[in-house]
């Protein structure tokens, strides 16, 4: 899948955020409307049918509500990522929108200068939306304290889903990331499951996730989210409407909703507000390529795929090399950004400097 971050602008500062690094750029703050067609052309292009919006905060696009519009016009169903600090007249106009044609995934992270605040906000966007809210959480550390996420769910009566992700690091960047010291067992993750599985709740997994990272008890006994199922012929050319699943996802992945995890780290495409294509924020120092006019998001993966996979060591750790879950097709060495953290300094060289220090407030330059 694609996404289309529109906007730069975003109130909270999580220091694990993988945009980090591009929203401190000094590029166009929100997206134009004759690069949001272009963009939504791209995907059209591409047989998407979801049109992805993320930011930064996407809400804080002054033509958040007309992008939608614009968007649900040529036909696409839309999904939203948020951090939760909504406008009400944002708010009120997504709690109109038909359930059918509308999701937000909310990332929930408990991580801001001002936890009270952003939580009560977060609520409120859980009471306003209901089921059209699916719940996120980036885990930064294997203590997180994550059951609050169940509780929302049956107190706003929201989708019974919920999306983890790791906080992967932005390869030449400056985010905290969860760190991993080799290939070991992360008790949260198992855990998560097991209560979602209790309590008839989906916890499926972003990208960057290794199936090291779970007990072998947990791998055997948990085959359907390890092992990518065959696909049926006919269901290639099926398009989804559930949105978790297409995070970080190759194409030809989508029809599938239960993926196997180890196998997750493609180039996503993300197409920033200046219109430049990134192969995902973690490795948006990497390469970036404009907007194509024509062709579509496959063009665009090959081209990643080719200047970056030569260069990565074969995996995240060093036990990779000699790992069965990699022989069995389980794992394909972890995310792409994590294995470039392994090469010799300036084996890759990024793009453009780090800003100097990340923008708390950025205004409108366009
Ligand atoms: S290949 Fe590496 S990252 Fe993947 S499961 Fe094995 S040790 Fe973990
Ligand atoms: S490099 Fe791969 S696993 Fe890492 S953030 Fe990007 S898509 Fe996800």
């Amino acid at each position: 899948m694609a996404n289309i971050s529109i906007t730069r602008r975003c109130l909270r500062h999580c220091s694990y955020c993988f945009a980090r690094h591009e929203l401190a750029q000094d590029l166009a703050t929100d997206m134009l409307p004759e690069t949001y067609e272009a963009a939504l052309g791209f995907l059209e292009r591409s047989g998407f049918t979801e049109a992805r919006l993320l930011g930064g905060e996407p809400t804080e696009h002054p033509l958040f509500c007309e992008y939608i519009d614009r968007a649900r016009k040529r036909g696409f169903r839309i999904f939203v990522f948020s951090g939760g600090l909504i406008s009400q007249p944002a708010l009120e106009y997504m709690s109109a929108l038909p359930m059918d044609s509308f999701s937000l995934l909310l990332n929930t992270t408990t991580q801001s200068n001002d936890l009270e605040n952003l939580g009560s906000q977060q609520r409120q966007v859980c009471r306003t939306l209901g089921a059209k809210v699916t719940l996120g959480v980036n885990i930064c550390s294997p203590n997180q304290d994550t059951t609050y996420l169940f509780n929302w769910m049956d107190e706003y009566g929201l989708c019974p889903r919920i999306r983890v992700g790791i906080a992967n690091p932005i390869w030449g960047g400056n985010n905290e990331f969860f760190q991993l010291r080799g290939p070991r067992v992360v008790p949260i993750f198992e855990r998560l499951v097991t209560i979602g599985t209790e309590r008839g709740v989906n916890v499926y997994f972003d990208c960057g996730f290794t199936p090291c990272m779970f007990s072998r008890d947990f791998v055997d006994s948990h085959s359907d989210m390890f092992v990518l199922p065959e696909i049926e012929p006919e269901a290639s050319t099926l398009q989804t409407t559930n949105s978790y699943d297409l995070v970080g996802h190759d194409q030809k992945q989508q029809t599938s909703l239960v993926e196997a995890i180890g196998i997750r780290c493609n180039p996503v495409v993300d197409i920033l507000p200046e219109g430049d294509c990134i192969a995902c924020y973690a490795l948006s120092r990497f390469r970036r390529f404009p907007l194509p006019l024509g062709g579509s998001r496959n063009d665009l993966v090959r081209s990643f795929n080719d200047e970056l996979l030569p260069m990565l060591p074969m995996g995240i750790h060093r036990e990779c090399a000699y790992c069965d879950y990699l022989a069995r097709g389980l794992c394909d060495g972890g995310c792409r950004a994590r294995r470039a953290l392994r090469l010799r300094p300036n084996a890759l060289i990024p793009l453009d400097k780090e800003p100097a220090a990340e923008r708390h407030h950025i205004h409108d330059n366009n």
